[in-house]
């Protein structure tokens, strides 16, 4: 391995053959064998990490239920001071995490501080949110009666994580949960396991150092089977699972046989609409990095761009040349712009998807192909390729896990929206205008259908403050900021009666 990575390896706790548990306790020992993580940057083996068979998957949910019945005890800001400590463990290990999460899942290592940054982001957030979960009150109709609602924790939340945030997404959901006071267990995507393995060491070691239970954060590794245990078991209130809408397909319908919620991000498939009112260099910029950056594999990566016809040949030859410079390549180096596809499955998805688009009449404007020699040995790395195609194509109504931009053309805004609106998923969506009624339009209940609309902005790189989410096959779900906790909580309303009298609602009358 590169010497920086087994460097950070080391500071995170690392090795080779891990066990699935942070703590090293024999809770979390278990006969399931063992799996690597491959790095798709060289395609070196990284380190293995043993998977999670049922027996232990059973004593991890009693570990978890009984830290429940301390934590839910504990008063939200006290567990705040638990997540801001966390915040703090985080600036530490800052730099090896990012590099860390860059060489297991492929993005820039800048994305990959990032990605920390956005964890100790949320970290303050929830520390503020901790006094913060309010209820309403109410007037009864009733005279001495008080009617108010409370939000009490909900017990064990299941996270269920995608590779192309190994870390951040799990935070979202965990950081907020704990100040909900839910003990968490955290399924990551078999493709990252190294990362979220450095993650609960991190949590472990401020819960030993707090005096707090360990099975208040609890990591099961593996591949989708073991998401199953969790998604068909009574004892998990809430799953929330980020990944394919393939996955929150099945997912959702099993949480749903047993009455459980579930919160579920998925795929996206976003549009950038570029009118004839755009700043053209904030609307190329802006495509540019939402379609090539972490070579596409984000879910809120542009995948089509929807432009006015009396711009849309500027914005082609303007695309073309921002495309030729890009430099592919190993994403620890800086100089690099696009790193590579997480592995070589989602090469061939790449690769079918170019010639199934061609195949029904798209055209390739900047080409695709996969690059080989120096540098390229673990076969990941792809040409982000621009392809001029209609909307209604199969593949542009798909998601494909890899940088492929579809251009489109319009005449008016009214088509363009239409357009934008008519895929099946609505995640996130972007204008580029400078025309106010343009961007209006855009925002209103007519426009966009997705969670996030932004205004000269691109699609991807949104902050933890706002709910974070989409509509139709994205799932419907909301995590991270604004009101998102809510749904990490069960609501009671209660009614006290402080009069001599007992009137019963709506002036019914009993008497005996
Ligand atoms: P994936 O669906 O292959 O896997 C995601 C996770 O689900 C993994 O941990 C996997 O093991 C688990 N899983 C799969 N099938 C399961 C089942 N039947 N039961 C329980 N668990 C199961 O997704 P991926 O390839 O890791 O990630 C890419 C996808 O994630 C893209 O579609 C992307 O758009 C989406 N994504 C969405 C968001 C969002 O917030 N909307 C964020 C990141 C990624």
């Amino acid at each position: 391995l590169p010497a920086q990575i087994s460097a950070s390896l080391e500071t995170l706790g690392i090795k080779d053959q891990n066990p699935g548990s942070s703590t090293g306790q024999n809770w979390l020992n278990t006969s399931a064998g063992f799996f690597s993580s491959l790095s798709p940057v060289d395609g070196n083996k990284i380190a293995a990490v043993q998977a999670t068979d049922k027996a232990t998957y059973e004593a991890v949910i009693q570990k978890a239920e009984e830290a429940f019945l301390t934590w839910r005890k504990v008063p939200a800001p006290q567990r705040g001071e638990f997540v801001r400590k966390l915040g703090n463990e985080l600036r530490v290990v800052k730099a090896d995490l990012g590099r860390l999460v860059s060489y297991e899942m492929g993005k820039s290592y800048q994305e990959g501080l990032g990605e920390v940054q956005e964890m100790i982001d949320i970290c303050d957030f929830a520390v503020g949110l901790s006094r913060q979960l309010y209820g309403l009150t109410m007037h009864s109709e009733r005279p001495g009666h008080r009617m108010y609602e409370q939000w009490h924790p909900l017990g064990i939340v299941g996270i269920i994580s995608a590779f192309n945030f190994p870390v951040a997404v799990w935070s979202w959901n965990a950081m907020i949960a704990w100040v909900c006071g839910d003990v968490c267990i955290w399924k990551p995507s078999e493709k990252a396991p190294l990362s979220a393995l450095a993650c609960q060491h991190i949590v472990a070691k401020v819960l030993r150092e707090s005096e707090l239970p360990e099975g208040i954060s609890c990591l099961i590794n593996g591949d989708y089977k073991v998401g199953e245990m969790m998604t068909q078991d009574f004892r998990i209130p809430l799953i929330s699972a980020t990944g394919s809408t393939r996955m929150g397909k099945i997912v959702g319908q099993a949480v749903a046989a047993r009455l459980g919620r579930s919160l579920l991000e998925l795929g996206g498939n976003n549009a950038i609409i570029i009118t004839e009112n755009a700043d053209l260099d904030i609307a190329i910029r802006g495509a540019l990095f939402g379609a090539v950056g972490t070579a596409g594999q984000r879910c809120t990566t542009t995948r089509r761009l929807i432009v006015q016809e009396s711009v849309y040949d500027t914005v082609k030859e303007r695309l073309k040349s921002a495309y030729a410079k890009l430099v592919i390549g190993d994403p620890l180096d800086e100089k690099n712009h696009v790193g590579p596809l997480i592995d070589q499955d989602a090469v061939k998805a790449y690769l079918s998807a170019v010639e199934k688009v061609k195949a029904q009449g798209g055209k390739e404007l900047v080409p695709a192909g996969v690059l080989t020699g120096p540098g390229y040995e673990s076969g990941c790395y792809v040409k982000p390729c621009i392809i001029e195609a209609e909307n209604h194509f199969e593949m542009v109504q798909h998601e494909t896990f890899a940088p492929i931009l579809y251009l489109n053309k319009y005449r008016t805004l009214d088509e363009a929206i239409a357009m934008h609106n008519g895929v099946p998923q609505g995640l996130s969506s972007a204008i580029m205008t400078l025309n106010m009624r343009e961007a209006e339009a855009f925002l209103s209940a007519a426009g966009s259908d997705c969670g996030i609309a932004n205004v000269n902005i691109g699609t991807s790189g949104a902050e933890i403050g706002g709910a974070f989410g989409g509509e139709k096959e994205t799932g419907g779900g909301r995590e991270s900021g604004s009101d998102s906790w809510k749904a990490y909580m069960r609501r009671q309303t209660n009614t006290i009666n402080y009069s001599t009298a007992l009137p019963l609602a709506q002036g019914i009358r009993f008497e005996i």
